[in-house]
């Protein structure tokens, strides 16, 4: 009896812990700034590696979307100087936030665009987990190509030093057929 009133405790326990495990957390709202957000719809990404929650803040209302990924082994990026570090997407947010001050897009479709890069990186480093910083910026620029033509165009003048136009506009004209022929 007292270890069945024993067993019957850790069951409790280990029930309320896994509840206390899966709590989603609040996010902070893009908006207001508010730290208290309730999840309206979370939906499993096509891979299964990722969720996508959709959130409303409690205070003002605003929706928005935060992602969730499975962390593997770290990539690691091989630079044009030889010299090593590990894959960070936020790296490339960055660059991208840079390249498109002032230009309005949607944050979802920027969230988008960045596991689109994330899953190429992903896909591209396989199984030895590596990278060449220039397989970065080429995904970058096709994802951007299809995120927003200006934004794309100012990542390609940051990202490249072109030695004249023609080589700027063929480039151009060889992301737009490759992403037309993947679409
Ligand atoms: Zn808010």
């Amino acid at each position: 009896m007292f270890a069945l009133m024993i067993l019957t405790l850790t069951v409790l326990v280990n029930i309320a812990n896994s509840i206390k495990k899966y709590k989603i957390v609040n996010m902070k709202c893009p908006r207001c700034g508010c730290l208290l957000d309730k999840v309206i719809e979370s939906r499993p990404g096509k891979d299964g590696m990722s969720i996508r929650r959709r959130r409303e803040c409690t205070s003002c209302g605003c929706r928005f979307t935060s992602y969730e990924r499975v962390e593997l082994k770290p990539i690691i990026v091989v630079k044009k100087n030889g010299k090593h570090q590990s894959f960070d997407i936020n790296k490339v947010e960055h660059g991208i936030r840079v390249c498109t001050d002032k230009i309005n897009i949607d944050p979802d479709a920027l969230q988008r665009t960045l596991i689109n890069i994330e899953n190429r990186i992903t896909d591209l480093a396989g199984a030895k987990r590596t990278v060449t910083s220039a397989m970065i910026g080429e995904e970058t620029l096709k994802e951007l190509y299809k995120l927003n033509p200006v934004a794309y165009v100012r990542f390609a003048a940051v990202y490249r030093a072109f030695d004249d136009v023609g080589q700027f506009i063929s480039e151009i004209e060889k992301i737009a057929k490759e992403s037309k022929d993947e679409s």
